[in-house]
């Protein structure tokens, strides 16, 4: 693996992080978080391969773009999350994907040995290492043991996962202790890191605070980020895995009797007990806030507050696209976009997107040139060359399939332009549909001369891949069944790079209205099929008109630009956990 620099483009000095609050209106957060009292920010799932950690897809990849974002705005800022020993990684061998496990040293990524901490389970001590990293105002603190297993191993209510869960708990808790930091906010990514603020819970009532006192402060400092829309397709924990995994990690009676009397035939969602100890939760877009379907124990239907994801701009955008950004005042020092940024983008026309667009198909054919596609071609475009990506998770509401429908009409489109399109997407470990739908796909386009040399598929999608195509494709195609994206960032890294969008209505696109890119609808799915042909067929259109190419582009950008900041989403975020 090598060291990921590719990514690293240094940041601007942001003297003084006073600065960043008078901006965003919350002068006194300079009472409110310290080094020691840092914001803390728990997650299962941490992507951020610089750091030798490779996530499974979106939710890693925003944890380690918020942290990212806390430092160069100069926020104290913990995360907690495992380090796994093994990572992940796919190939596809006849049109079939096969994982490989890689072994990983966190040494090698800079991370140092704290100490142990110990917790509990099955009758046994399990040691824990401790290990930390930091940057500036932020660390990232794992936790981790030669047997830890990978990310998302196993079953979801498994007895492994809840190892995984209650260790990233209990221990990543006993870890923050260890270093002295006491947490100012407890941010749960997903409920899979309830046992952070349990933990919290049972060391407040076990040291002789009232056990309602108790649970209304950790109630009040513990923010719950739901990234699902449907709690009934959550696994459960029975109360025996709970004897075995969590019940001897309490000391209070009281907690032990509080949890225990959340268990419902016996079973146990982890949802319905982070909605209790968590009064403030949020969704990931203004979409997913309000149709998010989840009810709290009494049968009341939760409320999310809206906190649309955004993305590290310094990690994500062409460096001489996000230098352009700054420079015409379209953001100011901070990443926020400006007052006026919309009549500021004017000056961004058709010949400088395409000049901007020549340094990032550069960056694609960097990235291509270990990476083959499915005929084991080393795949290298020219200036002119227009190409159409779709690069997501493999998982079915995502329909990577969908512009597969027709493939005569997919194949008149790409003729009219001789363009490409590549597929970039990991196939869940166990996914037998899509790793179906995948090889069938392939078998199609194998067997037309035209497509086979037109359609590619690269294997291993990781962060680099992301970014490669983000800054050197021309339209990005993201067609997700609406109503089931809770937001998605793809297509943030796509916009800012000056890529047109082609989208279903649906997740953070649909924070903004749907004539603010190309928009794919219908009643159907065979309608949306057809609205996704005309829209790529409208694409290659639009660029052969540079007042088109223009419009369209800064059209995208003004309706986006406040969403896909990162900047904005940590504001966001402090606004709502420390309200004046
Ligand atoms: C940006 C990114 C994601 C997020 O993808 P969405 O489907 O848009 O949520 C996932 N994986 C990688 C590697 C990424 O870079």
């Amino acid at each position: 693996m090598d060291d990921g620099q590719f990514f690293y483009h240094p940041l601007e000095n942001i003297e003084d992080t006073e600065d960043f609050y008078a901006a965003i209106n919350r002068e006194h957060l300079t009472k409110s978080l310290s080094d020691e009292r840092p914001y803390t920010y728990w997650t299962i799932e941490l992507y951020d391969q610089t750091n030798g950690i490779r996530g499974g897809g979106g939710l890693g990849i925003l944890a380690a773009d918020t942290r990212r974002v806390a430092e160069q705005m100069g926020v104290p800022f913990t995360l907690v999350t495992p380090f796994y020993p093994y990572e992940p990684h796919q190939k596809l061998e006849n049109g079939h994907v096969v994982d490989e496990h890689i072994p990983v040293d966190y040494h090698k990524f800079g991370f140092h040995f704290v100490d142990t901490v110990n917790i509990k389970c099955c009758g046994n001590l399990c040691k824990l290492d401790v290990i930390e990293k930091k940057f500036n105002s932020t660390r990232i603190l794992a936790i981790t043991e030669p047997n830890f297993g990978e990310l998302y191993s196993g079953l979801s209510g498994g007895d492994h996962r809840l190892y995984q869960e209650v260790s990233l708990g209990f221990g990543g808790y006993a870890a923050l202790k260890l270093l002295g930091l006491k947490p100012a906010i407890m941010q749960l990514n997903e409920v899979a890191t309830f046992f952070a603020a349990l933990a919290r819970l049972d060391e407040l009532a076990s040291n002789g605070m009232d056990f309602y006192e108790a649970v209304v402060y950790t109630r009040k400092h513990t923010l719950y980020t739901n990234h699902t829309l449907v709690q009934a397709a959550e696994a459960e924990f029975s109360y025996d895995q709970f004897e075995r995994f969590v019940f001897p990690n309490l000391k209070s009676p009281a907690v032990r009797k509080w949890l225990a009397d959340k268990f419902v035939n016996h079973h146990i969602k982890l949802s319905s007990v982070t909605i209790e100890i968590a009064e403030l939760r949020s969704g990931v877009s203004k979409l997913h806030a309000r149709v998010a379907n989840y009810r709290d124990i009494a049968g009341n239907k939760v409320k999310f507050k809206a906190v649309t994801n955004g993305i590290d701009l310094e990690k994500w955008v062409v460096p001489e696209i996000l230098e352009f950004y700054k420079r015409s005042e379209i953001l100011d020092k901070f990443g926020l976009p400006t007052d006026d940024y919309i009549e500021k983008l004017e000056i961004l026309n058709a010949l400088k997107i395409k000049e901007f667009k020549k340094l990032g198909r550069e960056i694609l054919n960097q990235v291509l040139s270990t990476r083959p596609d499915q005929n084991g071609q080393i795949l290298h475009f020219s200036d002119d060359d227009f190409i159409f990506d779709f690069k997501r998770r493999f998982v079915d509401y995502k329909r990577p399939e969908l512009p597969f429908s027709d493939p005569k009409r997919l194949k008149s489109i790409l003729e009219k332009r001789g363009a490409h399109y590549i597929l970039a997407g990991r196939v869940h470990t166990g996914d037998h549909n899509m790793a179906g739908k995948l090889k069938k796909l392939l078998e199609a386009v194998g067997n037309d001369d035209y497509l086979r040399t037109h359609v590619h598929y690269i294997a291993d999608y990781d962060e680099k891949l992301a970014f490669g195509l983000s800054a050197g494709a021309n339209v990005a195609v993201n067609v997700p069944i609406v109503g089931l994206e809770a937001c998605g960032t793809s297509w943030m890294k796509d916009i800012a790079n000056l890529n047109l969008l082609i989208s279903t209505h649906d997740g953070g696109v649909a924070d903004a209205s749907a004539d603010s890119y190309l928009n794919v609808n219908g009643t159907d799915e065979s309608e949306e099929i057809e609205a996704l042909y005309d829209r790529m067929e409208e694409a290659l259109d639009i660029y052969d008109n540079d007042f088109d190419l223009e419009y369209v582009v800064r059209k995208q950008l003004a309706a986006y630009l406040p969403v896909i900041s990162g900047p904005r989403m940590l504001k966001d975020y402090l606004a709502f956990l420390f309200k004046a």
